[in-house]
């Protein structure tokens, strides 16, 4: 997936300006929300800021602070009576549709106001008017009443969709004479502007979900849309077909924040598949009994399965048993085969709890019923969930194809051919590590990993460390995978 950033995108000079002077006060009152941004305001909060949503919760001669999309007159007023000392984030474009709506209103014209009537700023605008008309659509434009009035002035929400406004407007020039002219502030018509030229397939809009500007850059995208507002919500994004994904941000989305999510996109594999090697030559090495080696190996896999969770690594395939491994001792077959159930038991709790898919491919009909029941129990348990732990057992990449093949009704493609193999929705590893020093693929996934980024490392499986599998990322992450391309 290619990740191209938008510009502009993030803060504007209003929110930067108001969050920089935010950020240098400590234990003060703040009325509403400084900026619709979840990281911002609990990094606020961790400051000592109280949220309110009313002048009257704060106590007389604090001190409080007005947001950059401002307040009405009637705010100020009530600040002033209660003797609180106000620092006044107000944007100067705010201020300025502020001035010229009430400049206005002094004339005696009607002030139509363009925004959506709920945002704190068209309540801050229409306050200053006294009376406004407010129109948030072309269609409501149409329906509007002003009784006897020829002549209008109109001004708009600094963030509003700048395209709606046009809309709006041509349909009030055509029945009052508008003696304004009504824009939304360059931050907001440039960062829009930018969205509408973008032409990939899917747009990321970082931002929280009750920012207005976040979500009118959403509406106004013309390709597939997603939003997210922490890097929770970024984790769990599903893009899968996604080829080329745009991503922008909000006028208050912290840059820290779209660094981080554009790094985490860029970088990190979304499905990881691992043949962990070494386990008996580990035991061998320490003197110990080959089973010993595999209850380490067992031990090493949980610490992975933290690390993918960690990191945000979707799905998580290990190589646990091929079919050529039935040709080992039959105790130490019987011996995994134990362990595995044994597995399977003692971590539903930790599977559930952490929300993780467990699935199993391979030759099904080679395990034994118990082991199999205990599969199907965790599968059906956990087949709601997002993250997936996929164990490879009784697995060979060729019997994978040859029981596709021999399912096959029919010509295929490509792309009709995977339906037949035995998770046809997980998307193709991205990395493949290999521990043990050993440099074969040795029948793992052969159809999957047609295109899958190989890493090798000499550290015998229970040795593997995590700052191994971060090497494995970064090396990952510094590769140029053209699948073919150029
Ligand atoms: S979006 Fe525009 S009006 Fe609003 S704070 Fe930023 S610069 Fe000011």
């Amino acid at each position: 997936m290619k990740v191209e950033i938008i510009e502009p995108h993030g803060l504007c000079a209003g929110v930067n300006a108001a969050v920089a002077k935010a950020l240098s006060l400590k234990n003060v009152y703040c009325l509403h929300e400084l900026v619709h941004n979840e990281i911002v305001v609990d990094e606020l909060k961790a400051l000592g800021y109280r949220f309110v949503d009313s002048l009257e919760e704060v106590p007389e001669g604090e001190r409080v602070v007005f947001s950059a999309h401002g307040v009405s007159p009637d705010v100020r007023r009530l600040a002033e009576k209660r003797s609180l000392k106000v620092v006044d984030t107000t944007c100067p474009f705010v201020a300025k549709v502020h001035r010229a709506a009430k400049a206005f209103a002094g004339k005696g014209l009607d002030v139509v106001v363009i925004g959506d009537g709920r945002h704190v700023e068209v309540k801050g605008i229409v306050g200053e008017v006294g009376k406004a008309s407010v129109v948030g659509s072309a269609e409501e434009a149409e329906k509007l009443h002003l009784p006897g009035k020829t002549e209008i002035a109109v001004v708009s929400q600094t963030t509003f969709d700048a395209g709606e406004v046009g809309r709006i407007l041509e349909v009030l020039r055509r029945r009052y004479r508008v003696v304004s002219t009504a824009e939304v502030c360059t931050a907001s018509k440039d960062r829009q502007e930018a969205v509408r030229r973008f032409d990939g397939d899917a747009l990321l809009v970082l931002g929280s979900a009750n920012s207005s500007n976040t979500r009118r850059l959403c509406e106004v995208a013309s390709c597939r849309t997603f939003r997210a507002g922490t890097m929770d919500e970024v984790r769990s994004l599903d893009l899968r077909g996604v080829e080329r994904l745009g991503v922008t941000s909000g006028a208050s989305t912290p840059e820290r924040f779209f660094d981080e999510a554009v790094k985490f996109l860029r970088n990190v594999p979304r499905h990881v598949a691992i043949i962990m090697d070494g386990n008996g030559r580990w035991a061998t090495e320490r003197g110990k009994k080959r089973g010993e080696g595999h209850i380490a190996g067992a031990k090493k896999l949980d610490e992975v399965l933290g690390w993918c969770a960690e990191r945000g690594i979707r799905y998580l395939t290990v190589y646990a048993f091929s079919t050529e491994n039935w040709k080992r001792p039959r105790e130490e077959v019987d011996g995994l085969m134990k362990l595995f159930a044994r597995m399977l038991k003692s971590k539903t709790g930790d599977f559930v709890r952490n929300r993780v898919r467990f699935r199993m491919i391979g030759r099904r009909g080679d395990l034994s019923r118990s082991l199999l029941k205990e599969v199907e129990r965790l599968e059906k348990l956990t087949a709601s969930f997002e993250r997936e732990f996929i164990a490879a057992i009784s697995y060979g990449g060729r019997a994978e194809i040859i029981d596709a093949v021999n399912r096959v009704k029919g010509p295929v493609t490509e792309e009709t051919f995977r339906e037949y193999l035995y998770a046809p929705d997980v998307p193709d590893p991205d990395l493949v590590i290999r521990t043990s020093g050993e440099l074969r693929v040795s029948n793992f996934l052969l159809w999957e990993s047609a295109y899958s980024e190989y890493y090798f490392t000499d550290a015998l499986w229970p040795d593997f460390s995590e700052a191994e599998f971060d090497r494995a990322l970064e090396s990952y992450a510094r590769r140029n995978r053209r699948k073919g391309g150029v």
